[in-house]
């Protein structure tokens, strides 16, 4: 490619791409259409709305498409063909997203598009990552207290600083993004891989809401796997604290086997304590167990990475076709 025709392919780059993963949020669309695209037209800037249509089973594809319809200039849909989680459907907007600063955002207006503008001036500043922290989270109270519990656990034991790990409300710079394109892992935390790769990171107040409708597509279960994700991703330090902890276990239970024998010596056989045993070995059993699960969950991940499965497939592209390029190749 010549150096003219790279400069027109610049060009034609729009300079913001706003990336929303959608799973079945019919309900909000209507409201985050006129919001967000208020917002970003205000702004003043070339910009892109990717919408990753996460195999929603209710109507959000076809407003989706309605939308595109509208906006044929500035939105684009992928629709993946079956449900493949936020984290992977955010990771099918970068892949196509081309903004040199790119922000991702929840479909369900907890937070506010109007905020966008916030983002984008630390990025001018010259931040490659901006974290937010939720001003007043709007949140069941569950929610928030597992929330807490998580952060703090990740400080410990991840080289991860945020203070705020759940919002997706943040903007990062191309050069992050094309990082996280390139390390190809199948299950991730996103903004926790991006800061990783983050040079200059910073963390800026944003407001949160209610859902405006629809409900959290997290169950319980769900969310202990995604923090399982953040930790065994992030740290070894689980599968290290075990091996400590059973090293320890190992020494203890060697002292009280030599007891025992001595025991055996000096007063006899005897069977009063059995119960002390029983309970002594089912602590151990159950430490075990614990550990054989942990072990599982790094295994499983290399098991999910070895079998180098597609994170997604995408089903359809909605998207103008790219500007003639002028200048001769
Ligand atoms: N989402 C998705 N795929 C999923 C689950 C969620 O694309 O499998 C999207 C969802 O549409 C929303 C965002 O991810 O835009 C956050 O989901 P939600 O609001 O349900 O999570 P919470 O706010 O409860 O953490
Ligand atoms: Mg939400």
């Amino acid at each position: 490619m010549t150096k003219q025709t790279e400069k027109n392919k610049r060009d034609n780059e729009p300079e913001l791409s706003v990336v929303i993963p959608v799973y079945n949020e019919e309900a909000v669309l209507p409201e985050l259409f006129t919001r967000l695209y208020g917002v970003l037209d205000a702004l003043e800037r070339r910009y892109e709305v990717i919408f990753i249509d996460d195999g929603s089973r209710d109507r959000s594809a076809a407003l989706l498409r309605e939308q595109y319809q509208q906006r044929p200039d500035v939105t684009r849909v992928i629709c993946l063909r079956a449900n493949a989680g936020q984290h992977a459907a955010i990771m099918a907007g970068f892949e196509y997203s081309r903004g040199r600063y790119v922000i991702t955002l929840d479909a369900d207006l907890q937070n506010p598009p109007e905020e966008i503008g916030k983002l984008l001036a630390e990025l001018d500043k010259g931040y490659d990552y901006v974290g937010t922290i939720r001003r007043k989270r709007q949140d069941s109270a569950w929610r928030r207290w597992a929330s807490r519990a998580m952060n703090l656990l990740r400080e410990r034991i991840t080289n991860i600083r945020m203070t705020d790990q759940g919002c997706m409300l943040r903007a990062y710079d191309r050069d992050i993004i094309d990082a996280i394109l390139d390390s190809h892992e199948t299950q991730t935390f996103i903004p926790a891989l991006a800061y990783l790769f983050a040079g200059n990171p910073t963390e800026i107040t944003v407001e949160h809401n209610e859902r405006a409708a629809g409900e959290s597509k997290y169950s319980l279960f769900k969310l202990i796997h995604l923090n399982f994700d953040l930790l065994t991703g992030f740290s070894l330090m689980p599968l290290q604290a075990f091996s400590l902890f059973g090293i320890g276990i190992s020494i203890v239970s060697f002292l009280f086997v030599i007891y025992l024998a001595i025991r055996r010596l000096v007063v006899g056989p005897e069977v009063e304590g059995v119960f002390t045993l029983f309970a002594i070995v089912f602590l151990l059993i159950g430490i075990l167990l614990f550990g054989i699960g942990l072990l599982g969950e790094y295994v499983g991940r290399i098991y999910v990475q070895a079998r180098g499965r597609p994170r997604y497939l995408v089903k359809v592209v909605l998207q103008q076709r790219e500007a003639p390029q002028q200048g001769g190749e």
